[in-house]
């Protein structure tokens, strides 16, 4: 971290006055901060006129100059913002990222076949699993990604992002997002303003399964859910309710999973509701 700091404060002493401005910090204008968490979702101003690049995405500003960009659960330090202004000129921000801890996570009971597929279903949950990939790539001009975060139901977290998964005593991927425990019934609350890309029941691993696009590229998705209460293309707000609690797919009790994601990237919806910048 140091290292990355001290190479930060380097860049920005060597740069011309306007380029500096992009990381002075008031209550309008926020650069890219110095330092962030793996899991985490990085809003930023950008200054007039500046174009963005990140991550092999071109990063399109809101009206108000706002871009978002995701840290994956495994990103290595430093993570470069390309910033290119009108006269030309080229800067590099570096974002260094602090390592977290991933706790190995048992999840014993769950049906066999949603561990170890046999061909037949390795095919449709493979099937299944392009349909939410390709809601993930929605790319719209929503700006919900900027609000303030809520919810989408209250309860105990009974598994945290990024935790190392191993069901029936099989490792599998890391835990995509968080899951909040509730009961089965519990109304669901869209976290944030957006467009409903996928709304579909009976996906063999994920359930009741809805995704909501925030825009930009930032989605929810919800899963396991009992019932689903949208279709694709509704607009949603905050609060408005999209579904409710179950424990469909491969689900050892009732909750909600929900996974956050910029494109493809996994991010961590705690690290959202707890965004304070
Ligand atoms: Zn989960």
């Amino acid at each position: 971290m140091r290292r990355a700091g001290l190479a930060l404060l380097a860049a920005a002493m060597a740069l011309p006055l306007a380029a500096v401005q992009i990381v002075a910090r008031d209550s309008t204008q926020r650069g890219f901060p110095s330092e962030v968490q793996q899991g985490s979702l990085v809003i930023a101003t950008l200054p007039a006129g500046a174009q963005a690049r990140f991550d092999g995405h071109d990063l399109r500003p809101t009206p108000a100059g706002l871009v978002v960009i995701g840290i994956g659960r495994d990103a290595s330090s430093p993570q470069t913002v390309e910033l290119r202004f009108p006269d030309g000129r080229v800067q590099k921000v570096d974002i260094a990222i602090s390592k977290r801890d991933w706790p190995i996570q048992r999840v014993n009971g769950v049906p066999d076949d949603t561990v170890n597929p046999p061909p037949a279903i390795a095919a449709r949950i493979a099937r299944e699993n392009a349909e939410i990939v390709a809601a993930r790539r929605s790319d719209s001009d929503g700006t919900g990604f900027a609000q303030a975060f809520i919810w989408p139901v209250q309860g105990r977290v009974s598994g945290r992002f990024g935790n190392q998964r191993i069901f029936n005593g099989t490792p599998k991927a890391p835990h995509s997002g968080m899951d909040i425990a509730a009961k089965q019934g519990t109304p669901i609350h869209a976290p944030a303003d957006g467009v409903v890309t996928l709304a579909k029941s009976g996906f063999f691993l994920t359930g009741g399964t809805v995704m909501i696009d925030h825009g930009h590229g930032v989605s929810s998705n919800f899963l396991h859910l009992s019932r689903i209460d949208v279709k694709p293309g509704d607009v949603i707000h905050q609060g408005d309710v999209v579904g409710a609690v179950g424990m469909t797919g491969r689900a050892t009790g009732p909750h909600l999973h929900w996974g956050m994601t910029w494109f493809e990237t996994k991010i961590d919806p705690l690290l959202v509701l707890e965004r304070t910048r």
